[in-house]
């Protein structure tokens, strides 16, 4: 395949401005897709020789809250510039007392508590272009990129910043926090932490056949395991700020180590097999 080659991009990762604003060399560019307008502008960077395309996901003024973000055209758009592998970092709440501010878990698994965002691209609905997708239902039992997550541990232990392997994020709807009543609940359901973000981010991946991988940095106990007032999101911004230099490294040395987007051989790359999709992926 020339994809590897010929376009823009290789590697997507959805995050802050913290990601990309210190690189020399950022070529910024507009995607517009079938369903609207990313939450901002692409930014091309080069890592180690990767191209990489950042997309701030709440934009960069951080103007979308969760819910308001197009999950659906943030996802095209990094397709449409060639990227087949991405990572998207995001701030979570801990579950657990031992998964306190600062902690980086990289989940396995994800449990789905949003309300009413899209999370299909095959809904039968006909595109502005008249090609209509089917209706397919995608295998999501595993939701995250074996190789990107291995990567993702990979580079965190390299960094000396041993990172919680596996464990459950629930996504919750917001743009509200928990109470500790639905906090309590989450944690005794074995849940690992909780966010905004992470859906439907990673089933849009996964039926564009990306290797999505999340990478999640505890900015504080969720209301359900503290004893003081309950988050606050000046609390959040701050252990974010503490922490987003070394998750960037960690970012940085994880899309260095990924394989070409040519060689991916998981279960990413072929979640539709065998199926009729009605349209042609970007
Ligand atoms: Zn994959």
């Amino acid at each position: 395949m020339a994809e590897t080659s010929s376009t823009p991009a290789d590697i997507g990762v959805i995050g802050g401005s913290g990601f990309y604003a210190f690189l020399d060399d950022v070529t910024e560019i507009t995607v517009e897709t079938p369903y609207g307008s990313p939450s901002d502008s692409l930014f091309l960077g080069d890592i180690a020789g990767r191209r990489v395309a950042f997309l701030p996901r709440h934009g960069r003024k951080h103007h979308l809250p969760p819910h308001r973000i197009n999950y659906r055209a943030n996802l095209w758009a990094l397709r449409a510039v060639g990227a087949r592998q991405v990572f998207g970092p995001c701030a979570v709440g801990g579950l657990r007392p031992e998964y306190g501010p600062g902690t980086l878990l990289v989940p396995d698994q994800l449990v789905d508590r949003t309300k009413g965002r899209t999370q299909t691209y095959f809904d039968g609905e006909p595109l502005p272009d008249g090609r209509v997708p089917n209706v397919v239902h995608t295998t999501f039992a595993d939701p995250y990129c074996p190789v990107g997550r291995q990567a993702a541990v990979t580079a965190a232990r390299g960094r000396g910043w041993e990172p919680v392997d596996g464990g459950t994020m629930c996504v919750v709807e917001g743009p509200r926090f928990s109470t500790r009543a639905e906090s309590r609940w989450h944690a005794a359901q074995g849940w690992s932490v909780v966010g905004m973000t992470g859906h439907p981010e990673a089933v849009l991946a996964r039926e564009l056949e990306l290797c999505y991988t999340s990478l999640t940095l505890v900015t504080d106990l969720d209301a359900g395991v503290e004893t003081g007032e309950g988050v606050s999101h000046g609390e959040v911004l701050k252990v974010f700020g503490e922490n987003v230099g070394r998750l960037r490294e960690v970012l940085f040395d994880a899309v260095s180590s990924l394989p070409d987007n040519a060689d991916r051989d998981c279960l990413c790359a072929h979640g539709h097999d065998g199926w009729d999709l009605g349209i042609e992926l970007p």
